[in-house]
């Protein structure tokens, strides 16, 4: 990379026009900062360019249009960790499961005054209200939405994680003292499709009395099945949430859970 910083590529017109079909507001990040939290967690602290409003909620994500090193532009979705609206920057936590896919690459390589475009934010994956539980469930890349939706829970409330990463040194804490955690540590293996670990760890945890509410984020083969098993221990489908955040031979983008 060159030590000046480095301007956004601008995008293709069909790709900014469909972006902007949905809605999406089209922000400017500035690259702040960069720490690992973990050996394969990366944070980066990014400033929201302009003064447009930007009230994002916990667990909700921003399209990122990151070099795809073939001197274009690829979408990437990215949860918004927290924001800091005083400084008007945000942090993302980029999970680091290869070094040269687009967004893990990005991550590693970006540096203080690096631009880059992004829409949003975007996502239905928040809290919701009207449940007496709530339940979230994932992987390494749902860390950022669970613990933000955790956090922003009202002290008291009913809530219970169970996330899998490669191994013990990827446990994180949110920032809800006492939150319930329950980790699936796959000793150090790099994340596959349909989990057996966590299908399982689901299937086996007892689901409260009264009306929960459960959010399956994630690799999509895996949460399409947790969601199906949810079925049929008798939720209904408005008591599951969840969104396909990767998939092997996906490049970028999402999935929306009842399509797969
Ligand atoms: C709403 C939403 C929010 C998200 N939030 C976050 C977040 O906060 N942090 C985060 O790190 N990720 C997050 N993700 C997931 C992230 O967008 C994908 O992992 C994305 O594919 C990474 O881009 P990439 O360029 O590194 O890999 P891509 O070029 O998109 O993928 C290439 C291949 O790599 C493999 N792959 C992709 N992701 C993974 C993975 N995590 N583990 C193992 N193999 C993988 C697949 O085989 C894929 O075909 C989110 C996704 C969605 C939809």
């Amino acid at each position: 990379m060159s030590s000046s910083p480095e301007q956004p590529a601008r995008p293709a017109a069909d790709m900014l026009e469909m972006l902007r079909r949905r809605g999406l507001v089209e922000r400017r990040l500035v690259m702040v900062s960069s720490e690992d939290l973990t050996p394969r967690m990366r944070r980066l602290t990014l400033s929201v360019a302009g003064a447009e409003p930007f009230e994002p909620r916990a667990g909700q994500d921003l399209v990122m249009l990151l070099p795809d090193g073939a001197g274009g532009l690829g979408r990437r979705h990215y949860t918004i960790r927290s924001y800091r609206p005083e400084q008007r920057q945000i942090d993302i936590d980029f999970v680091i499961h290869s070094r040269n896919t687009p967004g893990a690459r990005w991550a590693l390589e970006a540096k203080a005054g690096d631009e880059v475009i992004a829409f949003g934010p975007r996502g239905r994956n928040v809290i919701q209200p009207g449940a007496d539980w709530r339940l979230f469930v994932g992987d390494e890349t749902c860390v950022p939405a669970i613990f933000g939706m955790l956090e922003e829970l009202p002290d008291g409330a009913a809530a219970h994680a169970i996330i899998e990463v490669a191994d013990a040194e990827e446990r994180l804490q949110p920032g809800r003292p006492g939150a319930s955690i329950e980790w699936v540590l796959r000793g150090g293996a790099a994340a596959e499709p349909s989990s057996a670990r966590l299908i399982e760890k689901l299937a086996a945890h007892p689901l409260p009395p009264g009306r929960g509410h459960v959010y399956v984020l994630g690799e999509t083969s895996t949460i399409r099945r947790q969601r199906h098993d949810l079925l049929a221990r008798g939720l209904d489908k408005d008591q599951i949430f969840g969104e396909g955040y990767w998939r092997p031979g996906r490049v970028g983008g999402h999935d929306h859970l009842a399509e797969h």
